[in-house]
């Protein structure tokens, strides 16, 4: 048996593509590593994998697309849940007893938040920890607090990403939590399966800062609190908000959105919350709206890839950077139209000299 080994691949000159094949090798190495550790439900390890997607430093990302390659085929299983609400409506009340009423049932359940971070300037969501301090302590469970930093974009890839890491890691329902203002519920719904909606028992025109398009999105309304003084009201509240649902359109055949009155203090209600996801769920899949909504949501999902990488490209192009500012000014100022200082710009990203 020879002694002579190859030389190893670090022994060998260090070009630049010589490097870069270097790098991504080691990028697959240590992917496929973490990759097989979040499978076999090390904890550890999955709160590496959910770090490294949310963070936008380019050799994180690099690994983190190879993590989720090694990961996807392990992906899919899980249901995706979106729970929004405005602040004080009770969401993360909600999310510990629907949580814990869900282990009991035999699920496995991970939260996600979605930070609007500046959008909010700076509200916290999940950031206490004792919020959901029984689910979290839950061996059943796995609680993300938000690291969403500063930068609103790639907030909801990093989302995407975190769920299929969750998903993969063995937890058959994944909550992703967003607060009501701003546009991150949109971008929530459209990466989760359904959407929950927890509203404070007060009635539509009482309701502050949710907006009219969020209830539209609704897969299915809780009018939380509904105990003490209070569950008349939101009795009362919810039967309204099923009829005004009743008035949209649906999605679908498949599914009627509709109201619950639920109390996330006493637990009344929640149950029912998990039989309405399981009904959904099966109603979905059995007309295959499940697989065609998802198909979508990628679909979608990669638009915005491209669109986010493209526009970040463009930004940095140096025949932009040098006249963004100036042809931004004029288009305030009203002496250029919006049309063709884009023409203008885009011809200059292009290399097709001078437009407009
Ligand atoms: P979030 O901001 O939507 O996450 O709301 P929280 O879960 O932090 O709840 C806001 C407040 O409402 C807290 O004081 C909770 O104790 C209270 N709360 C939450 N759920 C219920 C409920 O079902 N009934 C009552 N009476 N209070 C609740």
């Amino acid at each position: 048996m020879s002694h002579t080994n190859p030389p190893h691949p670090e022994e060998r000159p260090k070009g630049a593509s010589r490097r870069t094949q270097d790098e991504s090798a080691v990028d697959r190495a240590v992917a496929d590593d973490l990759a097989a550790a979040v499978r076999r439900g090390d904890r550890r390890a999955l709160a590496r994998a959910v770090t490294l997607v949310e963070s936008t430093r380019p050799d994180h990302r690099r690994a983190a697309e190879a993590l989720i390659a090694a990961l996807l085929p392990a992906t899919g299983g899980a249901t995706r849940i979106g729970i929004t609400g405005p602040p004080g409506a009770g969401k993360s009340t909600f999310i510990e007893r629907f949580g814990l009423a869900g282990i009991a049932r035999g699920h496995r359940i991970a939260v996600l938040a979605v930070d609007p971070g500046s959008q909010r300037g700076g509200g916290a969501i999940l950031g206490d920890k004792t919020r959901m301090a029984e689910l979290g302590r839950a061996p059943a469970a796995f609680i993300r607090p938000s690291s969403a930093g500063k930068q609103k974009g790639g907030v909801a890839r990093r989302t995407r990403e975190a769920i299929l890491v969750c998903d993969a890691a063995g937890f058959d329902t994944v909550l992703v939590e967003t607060v009501g203002a701003g546009q991150s519920e949109t971008a929530v719904a459209d990466m989760v399966d359904m959407f929950l909606l927890i509203l404070p028992p007060a009635a539509g025109d009482e309701l502050q800062g949710i907006k009219r398009g969020i209830i539209e999105l609704a897969d299915l309304v809780l009018v939380n609190k509904a105990d003490g003084a209070l569950l008349d009201h939101a009795s009362r509240a919810a039967a309204d908000y099923a009829n005004a649902l009743r008035l949209i359109r649906p999605a679908g055949p498949e599914w009627q959105a509709t109201a619950r009155a639920v109390s996330a203090l006493t637990g009344s209600g929640i149950d029912a919350v998990w039989d309405d996801v399981a009904r959904f769920r099966a109603a979905l899949q059995a007309t295959g709206a499940w697989d065609r909504r998802r198909a979508g949501q990628a679909r979608a999902a990669l638009w915005a890839e491209i669109g986010d990488a493209l526009i970040e490209r463009f930004r940095a192009a140096p025949a932009i950077a040098t006249r963004l500012a100036s042809v931004e000014h004029e288009v305030s100022a009203g002496t250029r139209t919006p049309a063709a200082a884009a023409r203008l710009l885009l011809a200059a990203f292009l290399g097709g000299g001078e437009a407009g």
